[in-house]
């Protein structure tokens, strides 16, 4: 396919059909925060140019307005009071909070080319008509100004949080909703998964002399405005400066009583580090500039460069949140949990941040992700020895496996394509999005090879970073890179609940040196096999049975493993041949590496 593109990825065809062209939307932001701490308010101007890089006219267009959440009876309130299993850090808060509690946008007017628009607010949503159509391939000049009350805090966003952060600035501003193949992604927020339109910010945030600003992109004020020369009075508001380039969402936090420490890397980008220095937990967050530097490493080297010249990790929020170039982290943790929480979040900047799924339809593609590369950045650390008590784990992802066949057999599973917001319960949201999405990387060793996957996921990040990837997308990035078929997986994986079960009988033998094992599926979800047989001299011996459908092995399998003819899939049973007798035989075993989400283990393993 030709395609021609053009700024933020707008792409035209010229030999392919329609349907074959990818395109995304393109916004640039600049946004003028004038901050009241008294009220905890603030008056925004925010000037944007929306590129409709579509091949659709659009007539309206739609905003986030987060805040709104934090009101009594709104949807995230009534959410929580309705879901079987509310969050702890919601409940029944936000239905207590007083007017000077809640969080709102109070909008003055909204223009295009200077004249003013019409719209609804409709809770977290702000709907606007459009006077002239926005028509495909073209740019539009936007302007809003507003007033913005940041609620106490509740979940992620807020003031005064239980660590004292005075501002955690996250979801503060209209944010324009994305415009893809599918349309307009207008959710109500009711507390769950993002999805935003790659851009640019510039952020002015006119604030109190006392406070240090800590912010996504890099600052770039002229003169003294820095967390080291915060006044100790009030008095004359300073004005802070970021720019954010090619990123699809902005935060802040701003603290009096913030330290910041800024490590370099060995190339000359930037790690920031903001905490309140005060508490006993300082000593763990100077420890962390050196173990992030370590694992930086590590994860760019399996996952893809980081290719922001800074990041920073800022003590803010209710527990960890991704932003781009920056995080909100609780911060009064042991080592080991404040390496964990940074680590996770920080792996968010490849999935959700430079791999920008839409996080509402495919929670397992970035919180899945992001655990799984989580997991093994942690055991490399372990290896290292950098942090007391973190122990090398040979399999790290057994217990995830144990816990998601636990969780679908007594509770029951929804399948992973449910939208984030709609699961029944916020249980079943997370083990799907967190445990489940880990696994996918780990179901997919199984059928390919710890090696193709690796590969695979760098292609995927070099095929899809600065884009918003759907499943079908990683799923043929797998494909292309092992020449196995994936769809079959991919189907019943993400869109059903069906269970996998395979079962051995006992060998019998035919002839004096050949035993014959007899296999069934039991499970519907077809997978291939991988077996292990070990004799009495305790030799190991590996057998790969593909599935018909996978039409090609991966080469992963081409040496130490054996693979045996293929098993289709419309058929239960299977026959292995041995080249041992029965009596040569200590033990045979399905998955024995604990793999594949087998929901039955005892009829995995035989032994005489
Ligand atoms: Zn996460």
């Amino acid at each position: 396919m030709n395609k021609l593109c053009i700024l933020f990825l707008a792409c035209f065809c010229t030999m392919a059909s329609a349907q074959d062209c990818y395109w995304q939307q393109g916004v640039e932001y600049v946004i003028d925060v004038d901050f009241d701490t008294e009220k905890h308010q603030y008056e925004i101007d925010q000037k944007m140019i929306f590129h409709n890089n579509s091949p659709d006219t659009l007539k309206e267009l739609f905003f986030h307005a987060f805040l709104n959440a934090f009101q009594p009876y709104s949807d995230m309130d009534i959410r929580s009071h309705t879901i079987a299993d509310p969050d702890r850090r919601v409940g029944k808060r936000i239905r207590a909070l007083t007017s000077s509690e809640i969080g709102f946008h109070e909008i003055h007017w909204i223009k295009s080319e200077n004249k003013k628009l019409d719209f609804n607010v409709e809770g977290t949503i702000v709907h606007v008509f459009l006077d002239q159509v926005i028509l495909p391939h073209s740019s539009k000049n936007l302007q809003l100004q507003y007033k913005s009350q940041i609620p106490i805090q509740i979940r992620r966003n807020g003031r005064n949080n239980s660590e004292g952060i005075d501002y955690s600035m996250a979801q503060w501003y209209l944010k324009l909703c994305n415009y893809d193949k599918e349309g307009w992604h207008a959710d109500p927020y009711i507390g769950r998964e993002f999805y935003g339109i790659w851009g640019n910010y510039k952020v002015n945030i006119k604030m109190d002399p006392r406070y240090c600003v800590a912010a996504t992109g890099v600052q770039s004020n002229s003169g003294d405005v820095n967390c080291e020369s915060k006044s100790s009075k009030p008095g004359k508001a300073k004005e802070w400066i970021f720019e954010a380039k090619n990123v699809h969402d902005f935060v802040w936090a701003a603290d009096p009583d913030y330290t910041r420490d800024v490590y370099s890397l060995a190339d000359g980008r930037t790690l920031q580090f903001y905490y309140q220095a005060k508490e006993k937990y300082a000593d763990q967050w100077k420890k962390l500039p050196a173990i992030m530097d370590t694992a930086l490493r590590f994860m760019e080297q399996h996952f893809g460069p980081y290719t922001y010249p800074t990041y920073s990790f800022i003590q803010g929020g209710d527990g960890g949140m991704e932003y781009p170039m920056a995080t909100l982290i609780t911060g009064n943790r042991s080592l080991h949990s404040l390496v964990g929480v940074s680590i996770h979040e920080w792996m968010h900047s490849w999935y959700q941040m430079m791999l920008a799924t839409n996080e509402s339809k495919y929670a397992w593609m970035d919180e899945g992700f992001t655990s799984y590369a989580e997991a093994i950045t942690m055991n490399y650390l372990a290896q290292k020895n950098l942090i007391d008590g973190l122990k090398y784990d040979e399999f790290p992802f057994q217990e995830s496996v144990i816990q998601w066949v636990n969780f679908c057999t007594n509770i029951g599973d929804e399948p992973l394509s449910v939208h984030a917001d709609h699961f029944k319960s916020n249980r079943a949201y997370g083990l799907a999005a967190y445990t489940k999405g880990s696994l996918t990387i780990l179901e997919l060793e199984y059928i390919l090879g710890k090696e193709s996957v690796s590969k695979g996921l760098l292609n995927y990040y070099y095929a899809w970073r600065y884009k918003h990837p759907d499943a079908n997308d990683f799923f043929r990035v797998m494909e292309k890179t092992s020449n196995v078929e994936l769809d079959w997986f991919r189907d019943y994986w993400v869109y059903t609940t069906d269970q996998v079960d395979y079962s051995l009988g006992e060998p019998r033998d035919t002839l004096k040196t050949l035993a014959v094992l007899d296999l069934k599926r039991i499970g519907t979800f077809p997978m291939p096999i991988q077996l292990r047989v070990i004799d009495n001299k305790d030799k190991v011996y590996q057998y790969f049975i593909p599935l018909d459908l996978m039409r090609n092995i991966s080469q992963d399998f081409s040496k130490e493993i054996k693979v045996l003819k293929a098993w289709n899939w419309v058929n239960p049973d299977y026959q292995v041949l041995l080249p041992f007798s029965k009596d040569q035989i200590k033990e045979i075993s399905i998955d024995p590496d604990v793999m594949t989400i087998d929901v039955d283990r005892e009829n995995n393993i035989w032994k005489p």
